[in-house]
């Protein structure tokens, strides 16, 4: 379902389902083989974080020469709903706040750069459209995967049934403790977005123990592309937590918020 490449000490996660189309380059990077320093030690890519700049750009540098994808701020994130089509590969003076990217032009390289939240990839092979979307908790409560397939739709006729995705290795059910409060957000949000069908599974997103309330933001997600349309069988997640595997990937509740920033990058060709 996804596999480790590695070059030169720098590992990368790549999707087989996305990968079978032949479309597009993709990858999510992990946290090593960098020349950051603790705590971003050491392929830290997030411009936004305290780490040295110069550090970061030199991981991105080293991810483009061994992947060949560039790497490029294209927004920033909000942990909004705001999904946006991108028409060139030009570096905008202002960077725009949203939390979907979205395009059908080829050699146009989308990335995020994120710690913990989940990521996702969503191809179109037969529109030839693609996007990649950041949903931490607060996008996933606002149903961004779900809205992110209705845009692709408004923008470029894309079909839901054609379409596959992926979802990165995010802070897992196992680790991601919330308060009564924000589960209760997400419990009073299911009405809003989702039909009937889905509220039973919605729910069993939400679970609660002897600790207390823990949230699985994968299925949540999976369960957001289906109501968008897509087929069961096109859906894969990798199911790996970032906070269960710190020495692999950053995690920013596992380090207390100083931490580095993995990236999703994602190219038609
Ligand atoms: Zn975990």
């Amino acid at each position: 379902m996804y596999k480790f490449v590695e070059k030169n000490n720098i590992k990368i996660l790549k999707f087989d389902i996305l990968e079978s189309f032949g479309i597009t380059e993709h990858y999510y990077s992990l946290r090593n083989g960098g020349v950051s320093s603790p705590p971003f030690n050491s392929l830290n890519l997030g411009l936004h974080t305290t780490d040295k700049p110069e550090n970061v750009i030199a991981n991105r540098k080293l991810l483009e020469e061994n992947f060949s994808i560039p790497v490029r701020d294209v927004i920033k994130l909000e942990h909004g709903d705001k999904i946006l089509p991108i028409y060139d590969d030009k570096i905008p003076s202002e960077i725009p706040f949203a939390d979907g990217i979205m395009t059908n032009v080829k050699n146009v390289p989308l990335s995020i750069f994120y710690a913990d939240c989940t990521g996702i990839f969503i191809l179109d092979p037969v529109k030839e459209v693609i996007a990649l979307v950041h949903a931490g908790w607060r996008g996933t409560l606002k149903a961004i995967a779900l809205k992110t397939v209705k845009a692709m739709n408004r923008e470029y006729g894309t079909n839901p049934k054609d379409c596959v995705s992926a979802i990165c290795p995010s802070i897992g059910p196992c680790c991601f403790e919330v308060t009564e409060d924000t589960a209760d957000l997400f419990l009073n949000s299911f009405n809003s977005y989702y039909p009937q069908s889905f509220l039973k599974d919605l729910s069993l997103c939400i679970s609660k123990n002897n600790k207390g309330y823990f949230v699985n933001l994968w299925n949540l997600n999976k369960i957001q592309l289906l109501c968008a349309g897509l087929k069961s069988d096109n859906i894969v997640s990798s199911n790996i937590c970032t906070s269960c595997h710190n020495d692999l990937f950053f995690s920013y509740r596992k380090e207390n918020r100083v931490t580095g920033r993995m990236g999703a990058v994602f190219m038609l060709i």
